[in-house]
């Protein structure tokens, strides 16, 4: 009879909290926690705080606050590493009486015998190392304190991790944490090595290549549920070119099957076309709280259903939630105006006609009714009386108004901004 044992999954992200959460560290997280949420099993968490110099209760609240930015749960409680010292130290001196390590200048060093040290890796395949390279190595210092591969493996027992996923710079570690498993003569996990995340000069990511950290993103505008998105197909694809996926979609389809071998890259450019993309999809009322802090910063309070229209006629324009707070306020206050290279070109070539376009609008926009529909058809007979093309119209009043060339159709954007102020406003270009 064939017995089936229903193992359930446990998998663990296991930062040390000596800075920041790093975007590849988030990456490594939000795979063991979609792994550990398509299986059914659990997401665990273990502080690597070992360092004490380096480590510091701010950077492991950062990283929490970092994971539960990007929706990220955990299950049971964190586990400190640093608290487990005891534990470590028993089961090196345990290692010291069945003779499977032996003391050398106090340290306690574990004896690697000969022979092939492999692993199947859900990611890469085979990989195997030798004994005979990977010399006896010290799992407890001479004051006491262990060595990293071996407190690794002492937690991960321990915590019955079932699957270990992480940064494939981990690779040259793992042959010494399987030596550890054999002399501790514990069954070993399912590792998984995730390649790198490199810029796009194909350099491993690092501040050289701007910002690295999770928290920057929030403060540059970008949405958790886009950030999270991005950081998804950092490595992974669930084949075909599908892109935008909810949690829920990439919950259903992550698979380690999808793990690229190869190293992918940090491309901020399509950070911020995804971040358009969720934004596009969000409505003002979802991006108000977003939005109004930014606003206030500026010292701007509008009324909430002004900015509410000025959300609604930006956000598919917008790449981050401070570029549609720039929009909003630009529209909300003239004082926000600056014109852009494009702009101050297009009013140079000329600059008479510039003025008449904008000098005309206002005499006509005075008589009408201030609604999408009546302004568009008042400037459209104004063209047509002036005999130019509508664009010669509508260009100037989008230039005076946001100081770019793009925009919402224009007849939006002066009902957004309102007649007395849009009248005022333009007024004030056409003299300038
Ligand atoms: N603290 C290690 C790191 O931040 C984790 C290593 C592991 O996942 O085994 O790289």
């Amino acid at each position: 009879m064939v017995v089936l044992f229903a193992m359930t999954v446990r998998v663990r992200f296991a930062p040390s909290p000596t800075g920041f959460l790093h975007v590849g560290g988030a990456r490594t997280a939000l795979f063991n926690w979609l792994f550990a949420r398509r299986e059914a099993g659990k997401f665990l968490l273990r502080i690597e705080d070992t360092d004490k110099a380096r480590s510091t209760d701010e950077h492991t609240q950062v990283i929490l606050d970092g994971l539960t930015w990007l929706g990220l749960d955990w299950d049971e409680q964190p586990i400190f590493q640093g608290a487990r010292l005891a534990r470590h130290q028993q089961m090196a001196d345990q290692l010291l009486k069945e003779g499977k390590a032996y003391m050398e200048e106090d340290a306690i060093r574990l004896r690697v015998p000969p022979g092939e040290l492999s692993w199947e890796d859900a990611v890469h395949g085979r990989i195997s190392f030798k004994g005979e390279d990977i010399r006896d190595f010290v799992i407890l210092r001479s004051d006491r304190s262990p060595l990293y591969n071996f407190a690794v493996v002492v937690d991960d027992i321990d915590m019955q991790i079932t699957h270990v996923l992480r940064g494939d710079d981990h690779i040259s570690n793992t042959p010494k944490q399987l030596a550890v498993y054999r002399a501790l003569g514990s069954v070993t996990p399912i590792f998984g090595h995730v390649p790198m995340i490199h810029g796009p000069d194909g350099k491993k990511l690092s501040k050289r290549h701007g910002a690295t950290a999770v928290g920057d993103y929030q403060h540059l505008g970008i949405l958790p549920e886009a950030m999270r998105n991005f950081l998804a197909l950092l490595g992974w694809s669930p084949g075909g070119d599908r892109e935008i996926m909810s949690k829920e979609e990439l919950r259903a389809l992550f698979s380690l099957d999808g793990i690229l071998k190869k190293p992918s890259v940090f491309d901020t450019t399509k950070l911020e076309w995804m971040n358009g993309q969720y934004l596009t999809a969000k409505s003002a009322d979802e991006l108000l709280p977003l939005v109004e802090p930014e606003l206030a910063k500026l010292g701007l309070n509008g009324s909430t259903a002004g900015v509410r229209n000025a959300i609604t006629a930006v956000k598919t324009r917008s790449r981050t939630t401070l570029d549609v707070a720039r929009q909003v306020a630009v529209r909300l206050d003239g004082k926000f105006v600056t014109l852009d290279e494009k702009a101050q070109k297009e009013i140079a070539k000329d600059k008479d006609g510039y003025h008449a376009a904008l000098a005309a609008s206002v005499t006509v926009l005075k008589n009408v009714a201030w609604t999408a529909g009546e302004i568009e058809h008042a400037l459209r007979n104004l063209a047509q009386q002036r005999n130019v093309a509508a664009g010669k119209i509508f260009q100037p009043i989008r230039i005076a108004l946001t100081g770019g060339t793009v925009s919402e159709p224009v007849n939006e954007l002066l009902s957004v901004v309102g007649k007395e102020a849009a009248l005022r406003r333009l007024e004030a270009a056409s003299l300038i």
